[in-house]
């Protein structure tokens, strides 16, 4: 059998660990032990998992060390941003804990038709498709709100993240979660639909590319199950003239570098007025410049390598293209001189309608600065896209900030700020960046049957 299943630190490129891959008999078994978890959680209130979720967080914030180096060596980010993300699980998992009774009140309904209301119960089996570039927090935002309803979940981890995934489904059952609570299995993508097909499940979380999310969404749509899609974006940083210009320089490098710019909600395209341009390329230049490649388990390198050989080649391709199609390299596109899966950052301009890059998702540190006119050029720039899942708006206007923000077609806009995800927030988007939300009281809903009762 091939080994589709591995970690191979993107900075060495060594093996590091390898797995087999499930059975049909071992998916079998975990549907029959999830179903029947499934049953007896219906039988008990959310009150009994409580403790266990704010275990599971502890465990986390207790292991964060070693949770943090096995990410950083499964898909390469900077060491001191993997343990950034198990603080924010373990953030979510205490959130859900604490929040589930208050979301899980029945909800009474004003009607002349007698005493209504609806109760908020559980599905059945989720099963949940996950990316590698974020190797744990993708698995808890779904799993803490969904364990809490009453949702046991299997989980089919990208192949690139194996290790990550295994810890925590381990540390889960460790913390004193029944089994069945959540399984991670190595399965292919016949045994996802497979999962998706079965009686026993009730709903399929997605998040990754548009290609892998169509697919998924189309099985779920075969077999009637509900499902929550959240895909890729092309998120826009639109500058506004009274925009502070400290700030700018203080978070546009992260908007763009953080994760080496592997995430759905990285600024992508930066839009800036004619009169503000050449400021703007000169701090986005000085910034790419001062980063250090290396070693991401050293705190002191600034720019990871990418997650894998294969993101490598599909980024770099993107730039050639993007050049090839008309556009301006104004920094970056050198060979890093290191082994690992390096991109150094790059800078793209004068990026026309007719180029390949100006509607595709470039997942690395790959800016796209466009030149505007005057605001209104902004907006409609912004939302000349396939995409629509966050974005940013700067302004030392809050009520300037606030009107641009409504009128761009995303799911989220953050204003003065970069990409955030915070347990209370909402996380989704809409066009092809899927739908759904995650996290906060609507991601709770997502899997949750709001089951009527009118008694005339
Ligand atoms: P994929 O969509 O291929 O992978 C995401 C997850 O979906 C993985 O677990 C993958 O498994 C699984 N998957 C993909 N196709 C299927 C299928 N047909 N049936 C069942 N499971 C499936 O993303 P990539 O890893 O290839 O990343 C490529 C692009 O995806 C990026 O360039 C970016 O645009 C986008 N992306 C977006 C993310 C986001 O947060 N929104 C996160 C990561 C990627 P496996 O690993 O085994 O292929």
């Amino acid at each position: 059998l091939p080994m589709a299943y591995q970690t191979i630190y993107p900075y060495t490129n060594e093996v590091l660990k390898s797995y087999n891959n499930a059975t049909d008999a071992e998916l079998e078994e975990v549907l029959t032990t999830s179903a029947a978890l499934y049953h007896q959680w219906r039988q008990e209130p959310a009150a009994t998992r409580k403790p266990i979720l704010h275990k599971i967080a502890s465990a986390l914030r207790e292991h964060k060390a070693e949770l943090a180096k096995i990410m950083t060596q499964d898909m390469g980010k900077l060491i001191g941003e993997s343990e950034g993300e198990v603080d924010l699980c373990a953030d979510i998992a205490d959130y859900y804990a604490d929040q589930a009774e208050n979301f899980l009140q029945p909800v009474p309904l004003d009607t002349a038709a007698g005493k209504a209301y609806y109760v908020k119960q559980a599905t059945g089996v989720l099963v949940a498709v996950e990316p590698w570039n974020f190797p744990l927090y993708q698995i808890v935002r779904v799993f803490a709100p969904n364990f809490m309803v009453g949702n046991p979940m299997i989980l089919k981890d990208a192949s690139i993240c194996p290790t990550s995934a295994k810890a925590f489904a381990d540390l889960v059952l460790e913390a004193g979660a029944p089994a069945g609570s959540l399984t991670n299995l190595f399965i292919s993508y016949d045994q996802v639909e497979k999962a998706i097909a079965d009686p026993r499940v009730s709903g399929v979380a997605l998040t990754g590319s548009e290609r892998g999310g169509s697919s998924v969404a189309a099985a779920a749509g075969k077999y009637l199950k509900k499902s929550t899609m959240e895909l890729g974006g092309n998120d826009a940083f639109v500058i506004l003239d009274d925009a502070d210009w400290d700030l700018v320089k203080e978070i546009t490098p992260q908007a763009r570098l953080y994760n080496a710019g592997q995430v759905c909600t990285s600024s992508k395209r930066f839009i800036v007025l004619e009169q503000d341009y050449d400021k703007f390329i000169v701090i986005l230049k000085e910034a790419f410049a001062a980063v250090k490649p290396g070693d991401p388990l050293d705190p002191a390198t600034t720019l990871a390598p990418l997650s894998s050989a294969k993101a490598k080649v599909k980024v770099q391709s993107q730039i050639d293209q993007a050049i090839a199609g008309g556009a301006t390299l104004v920094y970056g596109n050198e060979t890093v001189d290191l082994p690992g899966q390096f991109i150094q950052p790059t800078i793209l301009t004068d990026i026309k309608k007719d180029n390949p890059a100006y509607n595709t998702e470039i997942f690395g540190p790959v800016a796209q600065v466009y030149k505007v006119a005057n605001e209104a050029e902004a907006i409609a720039l912004a939302n000349d896209s396939s995409y629509g899942l966050g974005s940013s708006v700067i302004s030392s206007n809050p009520e300037h900030a606030q009107k641009v923000a409504e009128q761009i077609e995303a799911g989220m806009t953050f204003v003065n700020a970069y990409w955030m995800s915070l347990p209370e927030l909402p996380f989704g988007g809409v066009k092809n960046s899927g739908y759904g939300r995650e996290l906060s009281a609507l991601g709770f809903n997502a899997f949750v049957n709001e089951h009527l009762v009118i008694n005339a």
